[in-house]
């Protein structure tokens, strides 16, 4: 097939016209702000791409390929060498460098959303045993510190989940160890569609987690559905095993980056 015969093929695909592919993030928290007294946890973190509304292991390999297709069809009509440039000269202060080790050479975030902005949803679960009404806020104040650092991307919380972009969801506790999962889709050109976030009220040991706490893993959260992905280094609220409890200056020198640059591969 040629090149050129691809791109109908695309759009007949289902799921509104485009290749729809989801990318899965969990990670753990640290129950405490001292370092020292970190309860060891395993450091677990999944990427996972399947297609929406498919199942089947078939199904998930064929988007995968129809998404690398089209990303590689997108990528010849930006100018690479330009967007790889511009990576170089902004990548000091920041792990951009990391995010796209981890993701193939990709890059991915949401489209300008100021007006309108993405529609967030942010859920209560009182029957949970330690909730806190303070817990929403907390959520929502993540949400508005990343946006307040000038990307070009508002949120605006709605009380209906039905056509929300984003929903926030609380559980007891996850069965492995981690505190907090975001899924989020991205179209076939790496721009983010929608994303789910879960946040657990308990260590999966069952230490409850305090509204700091909740607050420091909605910030590591949010930053996924941002499109940021894992650091090494623990200073930053990206680092797979949460330690701190705010957004450093790299977390924040990231996102600008990521956000002043087109989705997709820079390979
Ligand atoms: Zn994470």
């Amino acid at each position: 097939m040629k090149r050129t015969d691809l791109i109908p093929a695309l759009l007949l695909l289902p799921v509104l016209g485009f290749v729809a592919v989801q990318a899965l993030h969990t990670h753990s928290l640290t129950a405490t702000s001292q370092a020292a007294s970190l309860a060891p946890a395993a450091r677990l973190h999944g990427h996972r791409a399947t297609t929406r509304n498919s199942g089947t292991t078939e199904a998930v390999a064929a988007g995968e390929m129809d998404a690398n297709v089209a990303a590689e069809l997108d990528a010849k009509k930006r100018d690479v060498l330009d967007i790889r440039r511009r990576i170089e000269l902004g990548a000091t202060g920041t792990y951009i460098g990391e995010i796209l080790g981890e993701r193939d050479s990709a890059l991915a975030r949401w489209p300008e959303r100021l007006a309108p902005p993405v529609r967030v949803w942010v859920g209560s679960n009182p029957m949970i045993e330690g909730w806190d009404d303070s817990y929403p806020d907390r959520v929502r104040d993540a949400f508005d510190e990343w946006a307040n650092l000038g990307i070009p991307v508002k949120f605006t919380f709605v009380r209906d989940s039905v056509d929300a972009d984003v929903h926030v969801s609380w559980i007891d506790h996850f069965d492995s160890p981690i505190s907090g999962k975001t899924v989020w889709a991205r179209d076939s050109k790496w721009w983010i569609v929608s994303a789910n976030i879960t946040l657990a009220l308990h260590h999966n040991a069952g230490e409850l987690l305090d509204p700091k706490a909740i607050h420091a893993i909605a910030l590591h959260e949010v930053g996924h559905l941002l499109g940021l992905d894992h650091t090494a280094d623990t200073t930053n609220i990206m680092t797979a095993r949460v330690r701190v409890r705010d957004l450093s200056e790299a977390d924040r020198a990231t996102m600008k980056l990521l956000y002043s640059l087109p989705p997709g591969s820079v390979k």
